[in-house]
This record gives structure tokens, C-alpha cells and sequence, in this order.
């Protein structure tokens, strides 16, 4: 019901999309920089979902940048050393002393909570984004706590549906909007949600009216619409990841696979724990290196090569292509949409075919090329 019109007589079921730079005199709002009823409706059912006030930003880094914002100058931060790339660039790309980067691996817990001890902020991702780390969410809520932290999760990888971190007692849950939970690789949009005692989401959303990181009201609608649908795309996911993981560890081609559902997962239990299901990603290294994991992203045929997650089409991609990026050179990441799996593991399977003829001939001769992507004014883009 969140995010739904009142029920009138010929009422619509779904908030219209509302298009307006301003507004009538007298109300709250005003001015299309500070409110949209569009926007109102996706923050009421995704806050719903999380358990606080929500605020959507134009993209997940846009959220990301507004929680940064609240942190002192000079002030540490700990984020992940091996989480979303995009995330430490923005850090490590601020102005000289704007804050203090402290990068520790947080799965590591005892080397988490060192890192932790005098930090103004620690930025939470679990799992990470790519290699599936788990961390663990209590354990770290608590010790920045002690430390007077604020607690940030990005919880673009489970959802709502499937991780509920405030519930751990973090203090803000940072999404990109453009994953899975919009769900069809068709918008680009972030949200934070606050706990709802502190006054932080008022913060966020005086940020957002001042530096205009606004959302579009259409993405927003595609969101919401996307978010009607995201308990059964999850669900589907889920379950042909588990399978398709399942299915890839023994693969001849494959030298790891990393999906916390596999009971022999080292974050397993883990996993069990803190979250209601296991996700839809999956991430493996091809025995075969990094030119034989080129090879099977470009020989997929059903499933799409391209950067991202989350959607509907199952999306494959090395990560290690993005300059930047800590992930193994090997490593494939696979986004697990809603197709049959019977028809992922056959277009899978014989791409993994294509890599074994690969991984034979550059032992014998020279290697694939490998793609790197088109970079802007020689810095890298931050990878998706
Ligand atoms: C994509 C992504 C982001 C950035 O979100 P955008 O909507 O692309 O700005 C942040 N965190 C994670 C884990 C992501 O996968």
C-alpha cells in the first residue's frame, strides 16, 4: 500500500507522474528542487520497506555523496578496500584533506574494528561489491558506536527484501536505486533511508535541495514500478544464482566461485545469519586468467555483457577491465536475472567452452585482446 493514492471512486491505483517545476503558493514544497509527488510516493514505499525516511537522490552516488557530506573536514573515514570502486574514488577524489580515507577489508572483523577507532563515518558494503565479502553488520554497528561513528550500509546488493540494516543498527542505508531495485537497466537514481530518530534524513534532504542532486520524476515512477515486481525478480534470481554457482564450482574452466549460499562459502553462516536469502550475484575466476574471462563475457549469447546489475537480462562482466578496480584479473561478475536457467546454464556453459579453446591456443600463442573501455580525460570513470 505504501506509495499508492488514497482509495477514492475512480481514483488511480498508481501516483501519476508529476511532471512541475513549481507549485501553487501555499504549501510546503514550493519548488520542484525541494519536493515531487513522484519522488514522495517511491521514498514512502522504499522507506517502508527499510524502516525509516527515505530520501531519493539522482543516482546512487549522488546518495552517497550527500551521507559524505555530513561528515567533519579532515574527519576519517572507513570504507571498504575492496567494495564498490566508485565509492573510494569519490573518497579519494575529494579535495586534498576533505577527509582522511582509512580502506580496510571488513570482513576482516578485528581489522574492521581497528580501522574503525576515531573515525567519524564507516561505510559498510556486504556483500561487496564484486567479490562477495561478507561483513558482519552487528559486530561492526556496534564497535562504530563505541568509536562515536556514524554508520552507513549500502545495500544495493540485497534489497530490503533480503538485508534490513538498520535493524543491526546502522544509521543511514545508502541504495543505487538503479539496480535491482528499479530492476529492468532502464534508470539511473540512489536513495538513502535514516534511521528515523536523529534528524540525519532532514539533513539529507536539505543537502539534496541545496546542491539540486534531484532525482527525475520519471525515474522515480520506474522505480516505484520497478520496486512492485522486486520481491518475485528477487526470488527468481536467488534461486538460479544459487543454482548456476552451484553448478560452477568442479567446472573445469573454473579456478573459484564465490556465492554465500554454497554451504562450503567461508561467509556462509555468516550470511545466514544477517540476511533472508543470498542474493542474485555471483562472482568466479576462470582458471584460464584474465584473457579466458574476456573470452566467456564476449562469447555469451542470452546473457548480456555489459557493466551494471540487477536487471532483468543476466549481465556479465570482468572487473578487472576497469582501471582502478581491486577485483582478481580473472574474476567475472554475474548479475542473475529472470531467465530460465536451464537456458543461462546452456549459454554459460558453452561460453565457458569458447574459454577453454582460448586458454589453449594463448598458452600456445599470444593472448585475446583484452577490452578496456573508453576512459574520460584519462582518468577512469568509476565502474558500475
Ligand atoms: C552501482 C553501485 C553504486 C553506484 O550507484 P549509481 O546509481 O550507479 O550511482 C553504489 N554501490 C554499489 C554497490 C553499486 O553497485
Amino acid at each position: 500500500m505504501a506509495g499508492r493514492p488514497p482509495r477514492t471512486p475512480d481514483g488511480p491505483l498508481n501516483p501519476p507522474l508529476v511532471l512541475a517545476s513549481t507549485f501553487h503558493a501555499g504549501g510546503p514544497v514550493a519548488y520542484g528542487r525541494d519536493g515531487n509527488d513522484t519522488w514522495s510516493a517511491f521514498e514512502a514505499a522504499l522507506g517502508a520497506l527499510e524502516g525509516g525516511p527515505c530520501v531519493a537522490f539522482a543516482s546512487g552516488m549522488a546518495a552517497a555523496s550527500a551521507v559524505f557530506e555530513q561528515v567533519p573536514v579532515g574527519a576519517p573515514v572507513v570504507v571498504p578496500s575492496n567494495g564498490y570502486y566508485g565509492t573510494r574514488a569519490a573518497l579519494a577524489g575529494a579535495p586534498a584533506g576533505r577527509f582522511e580515507v582509512r580502506m580496510v577489508d571488513l570482513s576482516d572483523t578485528p581489522a574492521a574494528l581497528d580501522a574503525v577507532a576515531g573515525s567519524a563515518l564507516v561505510w559498510i558494503e556486504s556483500p561487496a561489491n564484486p567479490g562477495l565479502e561478507v561483513a558482519d553488520l552487528a559486530v561492526l554497528c556496534r564497535g562504530a558506536h563505541q568509536a562515536g561513528a556514524v554508520v552507513a550500509v549500502d545495500n544495493t546488493f540485497m534489497t530490503p527484501l533480503g538485508q534490513r540494516p538498520l535493524e543491526f543498527g546502522a544509521d543511514v542505508v545508502v541504495h543505487s536505486v538503479s539496480k535491482l531495485i528499479a530492476g529492468h537497466s532502464d534508470v539511473v537514481l540512489g536513495a538513502a533511508v535514516a534511521r528515523p530518530d536523529g534528524g540525519l534524513a532532514e539533513r539529507l534532504h536539505r543537502h539534496r535541495s541545496m546542491t539540486g542532486a534531484i532525482p527525475g520524476p520519471l525515474a522515480a515512477y520506474l522505480a516505484l514500478r520497478g520496486l512492485r515486481t522486486l520481491p518475485l525478480r528477487l526470488e527468481r534470481g536467488q534461486a538460479s544464482a544459487g543454482e548456476l554457482a552451484h553448478r560452477l564450482v568442479g567446472h573445469r574452466e573454473v579456478a573459484s566461485v564465490r556465492y554465500p549460499g554454497l554451504a562450503s562459502d567461508r561467509w556462509h553462516e555468516l550470511a545466514r545469519a544477517q540476511m533472508t536469502g543470498f542474493g542474485t550475484m555471483v562472482a568466479f575466476e576462470l582458471a584460464g586468467g584474465a584473457s579466458a574471462a574476456e573470452a566467456v563475457a564476449g562469447a555469451t549469447d542470452l546473457i548480456v555483457h555489459a557493466t551494471s546489475l540487477g536487471g532483468v537480462e543476466t549481465q556479465i562482466e570482468r572487473r578487472a577491465r576497469w582501471p582502478g578496480e581491486s577485483a582478481p584479473p580473472s574474476l567475472l561478475r554475474l548479475s542473475v536475472g529472470c531467465e530460465d536457467v536451464e537456458d543461462l546454464w546452456d549459454d554459460l556453459g558453452h561460453a565457458l567452452e569458447v574459454a577453454s579453446r582460448v586458454g589453449r591456443r594463448s598458452r600456445a600463442a599470444k593472448p585475446v585482446r583484452v577490452v578496456t573501455p573508453h576512459t574520460a580525460g584519462g582518468e577512469a570513470d568509476p565502474p558500475r
